[in-house]
């Protein structure tokens, strides 16, 4: 792609900003701005000219005002690491990158309060090793933890494989520190336990995608840290009797904090794919769970002999054919990097469309093996499988494209068949078509499509309200024309 070049507005702006937050709040370097430019599955390319770098909430505040002044479009970029292109520029330009990368400051923990205030471009590991070393935790991990920020975790809620015991980033986010598009700030930092005053601030700026304003910084709720843990493989029929299992376990421990779901051809992707990985479990079968318990406390019943226990009957009476309890945290870790493997195995293999759905819970293990037969059907030569978050009635429902497929015209002509269809199959169950990534760019068409009048006139409402000019992120969640005021 030709680089971009710089709008006079745009060269105003850049110009400001350096004189105003110093030479490194602004790159312009083109080596330096490649990488930011693509999304991380490599489905989305945009052209910026520069990307502003504050180091801190006013500095994001100046930006803000200037661009505001300026009529220039901001797109807000954390880690990169976004499933939906939402941190994607726009290919023609138009658009600045900000990134929060270098407020990447924790403020506070208080383990008394089960607290962190961590500043938006804090990158999760960091956070989750800050926490360990005051003997508390964040209880949300995810595969891209490495590189992932608190600003878009919060700003996309974020989920995970902690889920099942304790929410999204919605119900882990106890306050919020955030700059809106004209340059004013919100300080809704303070964890208030009550807060009645209207509609919630906060809850608005989590899970918009950067278009509603720049989160600088977030209260962080905190739990005690694991004193012990045990992570269990184990092997059975199909989804039906993983989430009777899941509930087995429930009904003996409220200590279960993950609880994932593989399809045998998943795992034989990431043995091929990913260096180093090997099969849990000696025999061949259709579907694995990857279990993990917990102990906050040494006293407690150690995890691995509560999981022993409870899933002894389970493979008395055959409802799980296999199971292994790793024998080492490196081999606990090692069954995690299998989970945590899996996109970047299937971005190895090749062309997929990928669809992060939810449904009732209670309803995902027939959408899983129904809706997966439906798409093979439907588009001979594919193959669906569906992995992930059975527990939350949230799976990654992916669809190969037939062997030989040529990827360009496969990605253009029939991925997005394929996902009106999906999409289709999820709402008719009742579901969501985005559970967890968000709507970034890739999905703003199919929400349209698939949502209620009154559902796409609030949120264009809410929008608009907050951003008028349409100067925040353009083009992702929910499309107004730079400039443009929504009806
Ligand atoms: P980015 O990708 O940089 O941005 C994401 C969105 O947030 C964009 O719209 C961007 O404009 C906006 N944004 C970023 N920072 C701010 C800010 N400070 N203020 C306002 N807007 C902002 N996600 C899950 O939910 N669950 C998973 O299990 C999961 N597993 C993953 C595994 C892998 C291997 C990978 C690569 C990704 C996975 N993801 C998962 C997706 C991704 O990690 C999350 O969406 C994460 O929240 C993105 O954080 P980020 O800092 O990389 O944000």
């Amino acid at each position: 792609m030709t680089p971009a070049l710089m709008t006079s507005a745009q060269r105003r702006l850049t110009d400001s900003v350096r004189e105003r937050l110093g030479p490194k709040a602004v790159v312009t370097d083109e080596a330096a701005i490649a990488p930011w430019l693509r999304d991380w599955r490599g489905r989305y390319h945009g052209a910026a000219p520069a990307i502003l770098s504050p180091d801190s909430r006013d500095g994001v505040a100046t930006i803000l005002a200037l661009a505001h002044d300026l009529r220039v479009p901001l797109v807000p970029q954390g880690g990169n690491t976004g499933m939906v292109g939402g941190a994607t520029p726009p290919a023609d330009g138009s658009a600045l990158i900000l990134s929060l990368r270098r407020m990447n400051r924790i403020r506070s923990i208080e383990p008394e309060n089960g607290l962190a205030v961590a500043e938006a471009g804090v990158i999760l590991a960091d956070l989750h090793a800050a926490a360990v070393d005051r003997g508390m935790r964040f209880p949300l991990t995810l595969g891209a933890r490495g590189s992932a920020t608190i600003g878009g975790l919060a700003s996309t809620n974020a989920g995970g494989t902690q889920v099942l015991r304790f929410g999204t980033m919605r119900s882990l986010v106890a306050g919020v520190e955030a700059v809106l598009p004209d340059g004013s700030i919100h300080d809704g930092l303070a964890a208030l336990k009550k807060d009645n005053r209207g509609y919630d601030l906060n809850q608005l700026l989590i899970g918009a995608e950067g278009t509603l304003g720049v989160i600088t910084a977030a209260t962080l709720r905190l739990v005690p840290a694991i004193a012990a843990r045990a992570v269990a493989w184990a092997g059975l029929a199909d989804p039906v009797t993983a989430l009777a299992l899941l509930r087995r376990l429930e009904a003996g421990t409220d200590r279960i904090e993950s609880f994932e779901i593989v399809p045998d051809d998943t795992l034989a992707l990431v043995l091929r794919h990913i260096p180093g990985t090997r099969p849990p479990l000696a025999g061949v079968h259709k579907w694995h769970v990857l279990i993990e318990a917990v102990a906050t406390d040494l006293a407690a019943e150690p995890p691995a002999d509560l999981l022993e226990r409870l899933l002894a009957p389970a493979l008395a009476d055959s409802q799980v054919a296999d199971a292994v309890i790793a024998a080492s945290e490196a081999q606990a870790d090692a069954f995690w990097h299998i989970r945590d493997s899996i996109s970047e195995a299937e971005r190895a293999n090749g062309p997929a469309v990928q669809h992060d759905i939810s449904v009732p819970v209670s309803g995902m293990p027939r959408f899983m093996i129904e809706g997966g037969a439906a798409c093979e059907a439907r588009f001979p030569g594919t193959e669906a499988m569906a992995f992930g978050h059975l527990g939350d009635g949230n799976v990654h429902f992916h669809v190969r494209a037939p062997r030989g497929a040529d990827p360009a015209h496969w990605y253009a002509e029939e991925a997005p068949v394929v996902t009106r269809f999906v999409n289709d199959l999820v709402v008719a169950a009742g579901g969501s078509i985005s559970a967890e990534h968000g709507i970034g760019q890739m999905k703003v068409a199919e929400l349209e499509r698939l949502s209620s009048p009154a559902r796409m006139a609030t949120l264009r409402a809410i929008k608009s309200a907050f951003d008028p000019e349409a100067l925040m992120n353009p083009g992702k969640l929910v499309a107004l024309a730079p400039g443009s005021r929504a009806p």
